[in-house]
């Protein structure tokens, strides 16, 4: 049977399937470079887990205090090779991505200690963890001070700026690989390390950390590669393949990865506790699985990108451009249009099709929010999922998607939906 007779029975008419058909087909040479990323990495991946002598004995678990874990060191020894740093500290015990940075900067600072970010202002849930936003446990209630360096309008580094905000009390040098949820580019692997060198020219004592969601397997490189002394990121993201269902990590050099499991566990006990449970295969199969999800996530994103460009709407980044995230944004323009693509992702989900997502209030955000997920891991945004505040211009922010095919559909649902509640016309699909 023809595809197109599946996509009609989930609701797909046939002038939306042509038109973005047609898009998709034109994407072949983009998505082959994609793929020969993942391809590059999917090999790293084995060639870790071959140099770790990973065998069934290591994905068996350990309960109680999880003395001698050896699925679990050998785990963090593949990141470390993965991640190109001396050590890794991964973790179900690490809640998730804010977590793992909260966790990796902490135990790197101590009270008098001054944290610089060089990437502008961090994503938002670590205002909370900085002080930015009063918080209980802040580093400002620990004495800990923060400066924070904007990038430059072309979204490079602003190296004169930050040679003037380095100080004595500078102890870590903070830079988010990803955009995040700000307009901005995002930072390649390769600028990441010019910025090391810099700061390491001025104070080889600096540590350099890099927030790393969203970012990995995006580039055959990764901040580990170009000097960073630690990265860290979550589990229910890129490298957990969308088969781990919680989990965090940290790696870096061996002194920063000690620090933080001191920190995670107990002083003296640091790496030596904390039991894997039954979470080791799908930490594993999911780091396995990982640089071809990220690469179908990414294949989501142009794909996006170039069918919202092609209708008339605004998108971030613009289709063509080179990318080192899987976050695409689109300006819907309106609450209507933005609540109609949202619909389209929910029910093209696998599980949760059947629910209706509505705006509503959420704690720390100052307008209504609407999301979509159907996910089979809850708040997992490898998978595809959306959202955007219902505030002027609108936006809607969307990443993930398991498989090509499914990516490819719920994006494709999106443009369904947005021509059935007549938002979208239907001759601008000729
Ligand atoms: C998602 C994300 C975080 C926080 O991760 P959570 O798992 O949501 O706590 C931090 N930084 C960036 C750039 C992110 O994308």
């Amino acid at each position: 049977m023809d595809i197109f007779k599946m996509y009609e029975k989930l609701g797909i008419e046939e002038d939306v399937y042509a038109f973005c058909e047609d898009i998709w087909q034109g994407l072949a040479q983009r998505f082959k470079k994609i793929d020969e990323t993942a391809e590059y990495n999917q090999l790293k991946v084995i060639e870790a887990m071959h140099k770790s002598h990973i065998g069934e004995a290591n994905l068996i678990g350990t309960t109680g205090y999880g003395y001698d874990d050896i699925g679990r060191d050998s785990l963090e020894e593949v990141y470390a090779r993965v991640f190109d740093t001396e050590d890794a500290l991964v973790r179900p015990q690490i809640t998730c991505g804010t977590h793992a940075i909260s966790l990796a900067l902490f135990s790197n600072l101590r009270p008098g200690d001054e944290l610089l970010s060089i990437s502008g202002k961090p994503y938002d849930t670590l205002e909370s963890v900085i002080g930015i936003r009063d918080a209980k446990g802040s580093f400002k209630e620990y004495g800990i001070s923060y400066a924070e360096v904007d990038l430059k309008d072309d979204g490079g580094f602003d190296f004169e700026g930050i040679k003037k905000a380095i100080n004595k009390k500078t102890r870590v040098a903070a830079i988010q690989r990803s955009k995040g949820y700000a307009v901005r580019p995002t930072l390649s692997a390769e600028q990441i390390g010019e910025a090391v060198d810099f700061i390491k020219e001025i104070n080889p004592g600096i540590k350099i950390f890099v927030d790393n969601c969203y970012g990995e397997f995006t580039e055959r490189i990764e901040p580990g590669s170009v000097g960073a002394d630690m990265t860290a990121g979550s589990l229910i993201k890129n490298p957990g393949g969308g088969l781990a269902a919680v989990g965090g990590y940290i790696a870096g050099t061996k002194e920063c990865v000690e620090n933080a499991a001191y920190r995670l566990t107990s002083p003296g006990l640091g790496k030596e506790v904390g039991a894997s449970l039954g979470i080791l295969p799908s930490f594993y199969q999911g780091l396995f699985l990982s640089p071809f999800v990220t690469a179908s996530a990414m294949k989501g994103a142009i794909f996006a990108a170039k069918l919202y460009e092609r209708l008339g709407f605004e998108v971030y980044p613009s289709a063509d451009s080179t990318r080192y995230d899987i976050i695409q944004a689109v300006t819907m323009g309106s609450k209507e249009a933005l609540i109609s693509f949202c619909a389209g992702i929910q029910s093209a989900s696998p599980v949760d099709s059947f629910v209706s997502p509505e705006p509503s209030y959420m704690p720390g955000y100052e307008h209504e929010v609407i999301m979509a997920a159907g996910n089979f891991v809850s708040g997992s945004s490898i998978e595809l999922s959306a959202d955007g505040p219902l505030k002027a211009p609108f936006t809607v922010y969307f990443q993930g998607g398991l498989t090509p095919a499914h990516a490819k559909y719920g994006i494709m649902n999106t443009v369904q939906k947005l021509v059935s509640d007549k938002i979208i016309d239907r001759k601008l699909l000729k």
